[in-house]
């Protein structure tokens, strides 16, 4: 997938301000952040959405969402809160397709989303 922006950050062709990594996921804040906390957790592996995903994915899910959670605790929200979205295709507000888990936090964050 070499025009895919997000593949560019896992393969360092593109900056970003990693805040985590490991063998399967890669993590960066996110450029327009919408909260004080505002991080992209990444599969290395390319994945136009989480609408791709097979039932063998189940694994690298799961390893996306708990590295969502160590993030939490690295930049202090572990206690506080924090929310995780995925957003996956147009009325999902996707824009980037690579999949992707948000994780929000350091503010209180309103819901239901808009
Ligand atoms: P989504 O709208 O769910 O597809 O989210 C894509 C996110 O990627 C948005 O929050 C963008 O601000 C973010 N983004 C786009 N380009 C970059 C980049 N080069 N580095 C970090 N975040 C980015
Ligand atoms: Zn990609």
């Amino acid at each position: 997938m070499s025009e895919c922006l997000f593949c560019k950050i896992v393969s360092r062709t593109i900056p970003a301000a990693l805040v985590y990594e490991d063998e399967l996921v890669v993590a960066f804040n996110d450029i327009n952040p919408q909260a004080p906390t505002h991080v992209l957790v990444i599969p290395r592996k390319h994945a136009a959405s989480i609408a791709e995903l097979q039932d063998s994915d189940g694994g690298l899910l799961g390893h996306l969402m708990l590295a969502g959670n160590k993030i939490a605790k690295l930049k202090g929200i572990a206690d506080t809160g924090y929310r995780f979205v995925v957003n996956t295709g147009a009325h999902g507000g996707q824009s980037v397709f690579h999949l992707h888990l948000h994780v929000l936090g350091g503010r209180h964050l309103a819901w239901p989303p808009g």
